[in-house]
């Protein structure tokens, strides 16, 4: 879902700011994730891993289709560990694979 969607299914009572609020207390309480789209767009999905409060577990890939501009969890593929130069500390890594996603094949 994307912001614009959410405005339009909660109708013009929700201002923006309470719309961003609300979506942002969702991913801080683990029950959706942002997911990175072509056009930068502010888009997310629901956590099907167990996420829980302040700490997600669904580090999958994810995957924007060349054809329908579609970006698709793909939850069982884990974003490969990255070897970090020394010092370094990883908190959150993110992989986008795009292509031609199956329904557009
Ligand atoms: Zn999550
Ligand atoms: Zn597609
Ligand atoms: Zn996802």
């Amino acid at each position: 879902m994307a912001h614009a969607d959410i405005e339009k299914k909660t109708g013009e009572s929700f201002d923006r700011v309470t719309v961003y609020r609300t979506l942002q207390s969702f991913v801080e309480k683990g029950i959706i994730h942002l997911i990175p789209t072509r056009d930068n767009s502010i888009k997310y999905a629901l956590c099907k891993n167990d996420c829980e409060a302040g700490h997600h577990h669904d580090n999958h890939v994810h995957f924007i289709c060349d054809e329908c501009n579609k970006t698709i969890c793909l939850d069982d593929v884990t974003v490969p560990q990255v070897k970090l130069p020394k010092g370094f500390t990883p908190q959150h890594a993110e992989m986008v694979v795009n292509g031609i996603c199956e329904e557009c094949k």
